[in-house]
Protein backbone atom coordinates (compact mmCIF):
# COMPACT_ATOMS: atom_id res chain seq x y z
CA UNK A 1 0.00 0.00 0.00
CA UNK A 2 1.44 3.30 -0.99
CA UNK A 3 2.97 5.28 2.31
CA UNK A 4 3.07 2.17 4.35
CA UNK A 5 6.67 2.32 4.99
CA UNK A 6 6.49 6.14 5.77
CA UNK A 7 3.74 5.43 8.47
CA UNK A 8 6.20 2.26 9.79
CA UNK A 9 8.80 4.92 10.39
CA UNK A 10 6.89 7.64 11.81
CA UNK A 11 5.74 4.12 14.18
CA UNK A 12 9.33 3.68 15.20
CA UNK A 13 9.76 7.56 15.78
CA UNK A 14 6.68 7.45 17.81
CA UNK A 15 8.49 4.35 19.82
CA UNK A 16 11.39 6.09 20.33
CA UNK A 17 9.93 8.87 21.61
CA UNK A 18 9.27 8.06 24.74
CA UNK A 19 11.95 6.12 25.53
CA UNK A 20 14.91 7.07 28.17
CA UNK A 21 18.24 7.83 26.18
CA UNK A 22 20.94 6.08 26.64
CA UNK A 23 23.25 8.75 25.89
CA UNK A 24 24.32 11.04 29.24
CA UNK A 25 25.04 14.79 28.48
CA UNK A 26 28.96 14.80 29.38
CA UNK A 27 30.31 16.46 30.88
CA UNK A 28 27.78 18.07 33.19
CA UNK A 29 26.59 14.23 33.79
CA UNK A 30 28.82 11.34 33.71
CA UNK A 31 28.39 7.14 34.08
CA UNK A 32 29.08 5.42 36.28
CA UNK A 33 32.25 3.50 34.72
CA UNK A 34 33.42 -0.21 36.45
CA UNK A 35 36.26 -0.35 37.60
CA UNK A 36 37.93 -2.81 35.50
CA UNK A 37 37.31 -0.93 32.77
CA UNK A 38 40.37 0.00 30.05
CA UNK A 39 39.79 3.49 31.18
CA UNK A 40 43.61 4.22 32.17
CA UNK A 41 46.46 2.42 33.14
CA UNK A 42 47.63 2.73 37.32
CA UNK A 43 50.87 1.60 38.54
CA UNK A 44 51.00 0.39 42.18
CA UNK A 45 54.62 1.10 43.36
CA UNK A 46 54.17 -1.13 46.34
CA UNK A 47 53.24 -4.12 44.97
CA UNK A 48 56.10 -3.36 42.08
CA UNK A 49 59.18 -5.48 42.10
CA UNK A 50 60.42 -4.03 39.07
CA UNK A 51 60.76 -7.30 36.96
CA UNK A 52 60.14 -5.60 33.65
CA UNK A 53 57.54 -8.28 32.76
CA UNK A 54 55.14 -5.77 31.85
CA UNK A 55 57.80 -3.54 29.36
CA UNK A 56 58.38 -6.90 27.64
CA UNK A 57 55.19 -7.45 26.96
CA UNK A 58 54.08 -4.14 25.20
CA UNK A 59 53.68 -4.53 21.92
CA UNK A 60 54.27 -0.50 21.58
CA UNK A 61 57.07 -0.62 24.09
CA UNK A 62 56.03 2.22 25.90
CA UNK A 63 57.14 1.05 29.74
CA UNK A 64 60.38 1.69 30.39
CA UNK A 65 61.73 0.03 33.90
CA UNK A 66 65.11 0.74 35.28
CA UNK A 67 66.85 -0.63 38.47
CA UNK A 68 69.18 -0.90 40.45
CA UNK A 69 70.51 -4.13 43.01
CA UNK A 70 69.85 -4.09 46.47
CA UNK A 71 72.03 -5.42 49.33
CA UNK A 72 68.26 -7.52 50.42
CA UNK A 73 68.55 -9.42 46.79
CA UNK A 74 65.54 -6.98 45.92
CA UNK A 75 65.51 -3.83 43.18
CA UNK A 76 65.10 -0.25 43.92
CA UNK A 77 62.88 0.80 40.92
CA UNK A 78 64.91 4.13 39.87
CA UNK A 79 62.16 4.51 37.05
CA UNK A 80 59.04 3.75 35.60
CA UNK A 81 57.54 5.36 32.83
CA UNK A 82 54.98 4.79 30.42
CA UNK A 83 54.32 6.54 26.91
CA UNK A 84 50.52 7.17 26.93
CA UNK A 85 51.67 8.58 23.53
CA UNK A 86 52.10 5.56 21.89
CA UNK A 87 50.00 2.70 24.50
CA UNK A 88 46.83 1.27 22.58
CA UNK A 89 45.23 0.49 25.89
CA UNK A 90 45.48 -3.58 25.32
CA UNK A 91 46.16 -4.49 28.52
CA UNK A 92 48.74 -6.98 27.72
CA UNK A 93 50.88 -5.59 30.12
CA UNK A 94 48.01 -5.96 32.93
CA UNK A 95 48.10 -9.65 31.99
CA UNK A 96 51.68 -10.18 32.19
CA UNK A 97 52.59 -8.45 35.12
CA UNK A 98 52.63 -11.37 38.13
CA UNK A 99 51.71 -8.76 40.56
CA UNK A 100 49.30 -7.30 39.28
CA UNK A 101 51.23 -4.00 40.13
CA UNK A 102 49.62 -2.64 37.03
CA UNK A 103 46.02 -2.46 36.44
CA UNK A 104 43.45 -1.47 33.94
CA UNK A 105 41.40 1.40 35.54
CA UNK A 106 41.33 4.76 36.65
CA UNK A 107 40.77 8.28 35.32
CA UNK A 108 39.12 8.75 32.00
CA UNK A 109 38.76 11.87 31.57
CA UNK A 110 42.48 12.97 31.58
CA UNK A 111 42.92 14.43 28.13
CA UNK A 112 45.82 17.00 27.78
CA UNK A 113 46.50 19.87 25.39
CA UNK A 114 50.35 19.35 25.47
CA UNK A 115 50.80 15.68 23.83
CA UNK A 116 54.34 14.94 25.26
CA UNK A 117 52.25 15.74 28.78
CA UNK A 118 51.39 12.02 27.91
CA UNK A 119 54.47 10.65 29.10
CA UNK A 120 54.15 9.96 32.20
CA UNK A 121 56.84 9.12 34.83
CA UNK A 122 57.21 7.55 37.94
CA UNK A 123 55.93 10.41 40.36
CA UNK A 124 52.83 11.15 37.65
CA UNK A 125 52.17 7.68 38.00
CA UNK A 126 52.15 6.96 41.69
CA UNK A 127 50.19 10.58 41.74
CA UNK A 128 47.66 9.27 39.95
CA UNK A 129 47.32 5.43 41.49
CA UNK A 130 46.98 7.19 45.02
CA UNK A 131 44.48 9.58 43.92
CA UNK A 132 42.97 6.81 43.05
CA UNK A 133 43.06 5.23 45.89
CA UNK A 134 41.99 8.06 47.92
CA UNK A 135 38.46 8.28 46.16
CA UNK A 136 38.04 4.49 45.81
CA UNK A 137 38.43 3.79 49.94
CA UNK A 138 42.18 2.18 49.04
CA UNK A 139 40.51 -0.61 47.36
CA UNK A 140 42.22 -1.72 43.77
CA UNK A 141 40.47 -1.68 40.79
CA UNK A 142 40.50 -5.59 41.32
CA UNK A 143 39.07 -5.79 44.09
CA UNK A 144 41.69 -6.14 46.03
CA UNK A 145 42.20 -4.10 49.92
CA UNK A 146 45.84 -1.87 49.31
CA UNK A 147 47.57 -0.46 52.41
CA UNK A 148 46.21 2.35 54.08
CA UNK A 149 49.28 5.58 53.25
CA UNK A 150 52.21 4.97 55.20
CA UNK A 151 51.43 0.87 56.54
CA UNK A 152 54.33 -1.01 55.54
CA UNK A 153 53.46 -2.24 52.10
CA UNK A 154 56.04 -4.36 50.07
CA UNK A 155 55.14 -7.31 48.19
CA UNK A 156 55.91 -9.87 50.37
CA UNK A 157 53.59 -8.30 52.73
CA UNK A 158 50.69 -8.12 50.16
CA UNK A 159 48.20 -10.57 49.38
CA UNK A 160 49.12 -12.37 46.71
CA UNK A 161 47.34 -12.76 43.30
CA UNK A 162 45.26 -15.33 42.13
S1 LIG B 1 48.19 -1.29 27.51
FE1 LIG B 1 49.24 -2.34 25.80
S2 LIG B 1 50.22 -0.72 24.64
FE2 LIG B 1 49.67 0.17 26.62
S3 LIG B 1 51.49 -0.08 27.90
FE3 LIG B 1 50.21 -1.88 28.25
S4 LIG B 1 50.92 -3.43 26.78
FE4 LIG B 1 51.71 -1.43 26.12
S1 LIG C 1 54.52 -3.63 37.05
FE1 LIG C 1 54.53 -5.86 37.35
S2 LIG C 1 55.55 -6.72 35.55
FE2 LIG C 1 56.02 -4.51 35.62
S3 LIG C 1 57.97 -4.37 36.70
FE3 LIG C 1 56.34 -4.14 38.22
S4 LIG C 1 55.98 -6.22 39.03
FE4 LIG C 1 57.13 -6.45 37.11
Amino acid sequence: MYGAGIGKGMLITLKHIFKQPITVQYPEQTRNVPPRARTNLLWFEERCTGCSTCAQSCPDGCILVQTSPREDGRLNIDRYEIDFRLCMYCGLCTEACPYEAIQVGGPYDDAVSVFDNMYRDKNVLTTMAQDYLAGHEHIYPNGRVAPQPGEHSHIDTLERPR
